[in-house]
């Protein structure tokens, strides 16, 4: 390996195809070049797994750009297409090593990655391989795998082996370059969507995986089974699950292929959640004061699923019916935040809040006491995300009887008790905050508060129905559907 040219990169964002707010340029953390190699040689990330494997190997990098976003609304295609040229551009190369989501899309195309790497194909010739990590929840396409000579992706939710699926691309990729041989995959599509209860360390996902697992080890030739749950709030087609086998042979890979397939099919309807109300959760919060601080996951507007963040359906409960609490709410809300910014702190202003941008929310008339304004950072302190820093944008608490809204100018990626702290909000003097996440933040709020997520309304709630789904139908629960197995896709 050593001497070789490898162009590696990274494109991360999960992206929410019916939240009308794209994902700006803006919006991206992203180094370009040799500061790639500094800033990613240590991360935790896949880009941090390919890099050290890489370097372990003595390879010569061609460094093109790191570019990651929270998830959110469909990527600005002028600053997606930049990206594509940039690693267009940097050939000539001896092979391809690189980090993508998987299920992103931009405000014009709907399958990024496999335009990506059909245009790293089409540039680079043939005889050029191609290898990527990609997430658990990407919407692996027919182009994707087409495209690419290796195709990896995590094998736990959440992810606690990013930077190993990283190593793991690089070493079949070299795999790739010292025998000239190019893997045979199959590729599984199963038309349905997951409803929750999709975790890999219990339920119906953790003995699918040690079932492929064991796949693996016994047998022959045999080198990676990804199953991939895709991300369900993808306007795409096609749309679904995915398992994709890596073999020596493509019967290796059909088999294998062919029964978690099956297996998964199988278990359709087991991906569910049964999720306590809004009315329920608050009165727990009120009748159980032992327990508190508690920190309530709002389910259905989860900004970690690439929801706005600006439903109203929690705090307008809260107002009505539990003026008692004291609760902290996060809402997404520009003009509301730059009406605070102008009023300035202390000033009692009145204002509708939030509902802008979710379909079925409206906006929350309120009279407050502006408490706090804040440029909106912070950094990660709990179990996910840790050292990450975040920018909320213009800040804004106002203070509205107990409850305390969080009036944001970006989409609040709020899932840690420092985005509180940072607003002069601890834990200690709260009932009950909300986090805009489903299930990371327990992580971030372990040993601190009692975590409930809640079955909330909004662009990220689990009633697919509610969705406007066109483009990835049929797909079960929504439609009667059926497997389709896909054969070999070897060149
Ligand atoms: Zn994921």
């Amino acid at each position: 390996m050593s001497g070789l040219r490898v162009l590696v990169g990274q494109i991360w964002q999960e992206s929410h195809s019916f939240n009308p707010i794209p994902t700006a340029a803006d919006d991206f953390a992203v180094e370009r070049g040799p500061a790639l190699i500094v800033a990613h040689r240590d991360a935790g990330s896949a880009l941090g797994g390919i890099l050290r494997a890489g370097e372990a190997a003595g390879v010569d990098w061609v460094p093109t750009v790191a570019a990651r976003a929270r998830p959110g609304g469909p990527v600005d295609e002028a600053f997606f297409a930049e990206l594509l040229e940039t690693m267009r551009a940097a050939g000539p190369v001896d092979a391809v090593c690189l980090e993508l989501h998987g299920a992103m899309v931009s405000t014009a195309r709907e399958d990024c990655e496999g335009d990506l790497l059909a245009t790293l194909r089409a540039a680079l010739g043939p005889d050029v391989p191609i290898a990527v990590a990609i997430d658990l929840h990407a919407q692996v396409t027919p182009a994707m795998v087409a495209s690419s000579d290796v195709l990896v992706a995590y094998k736990t939710n959440p992810h606690a082996d990013m930077a190993e699926t990283g190593a793991k691309a690089f070493a079949l990729l070299q795999r790739v370059l010292a025998t000239g041989r190019r893997p045979a995959r199959a590729l599984a599509a199963l038309p349905f969507l997951c409803r929750g209860n999709d975790e890999t360390s219990h339920g119906p996902l953790a003995g699918l995986h040690a079932r492929a697992r064991d796949l693996c080890e016994t047998t022959a030739g045999l080198l990676d089974l990804s199953v991939c749950n895709v991300h369900p709030f993808l306007e795409v087609s096609p749309l679904g699950q995915t398992v994709l086998a890596t073999a020596e042979t493509a019967e290796a890979a059909d088999v294998a292929a062919r029964e978690i397939a099956v297996a998964l099919w199988a278990l359709r309807d087991a991906f569910v959640q049964e999720l306590p109300g809004m009315e329920a959760t608050l009165r727990r919060v009120r009748e159980e004061p032992q327990a508190r601080p508690f920190v309530l996951g709002d389910q259905g507007d989860r900004v970690l699923s690439g929801a706005p963040g600006d439903a109203t359906a929690l705090a307008r409960l809260a107002l009505a019916d539990f003026p008692d609490l004291r609760l902290a709410v996060p809402l997404y809300d520009p003009a509301a935040a730059a009406a605070c910014f102008a009023a300035g702190a202390g000033a009692e202003v009145t204002l509708a809040v939030g509902g802008g941008v979710t379909p079925g929310q409206s906006p929350l008339q309120v009279t407050g006491r502006i408490r706090a304004l804040g440029p909106g950072r912070y950094v990660h302190r709990g179990a996910y995300m840790t050292g990450v820093p975040v920018e909320l944008g213009r800040t804004a608490v106002l203070q509205v009887g107990g409850l305390a809204l969080l009036l944001t100018s970006r989409a609040p990626f709020v899932q840690d008790p420092a985005a509180y702290e940072a607003h002069g909000l601890p834990l200690a003097e709260l009932d009950a905050v909300v986090a805009k996440s489903g299930y990371h933040y327990k992580l971030a709020f372990a040993g601190e508060a009692t975590p409930v997520t809640v079955d909330t309304p909004g662009l990220s709630s689990y009633r697919l129905e509610d969705l406007p789904f066109r483009r990835g139908r049929p797909v079960h629960p929504l439609d009667p559907a059926e497997l389709n197995t896909r054969k070999n896709l070897a060149r």
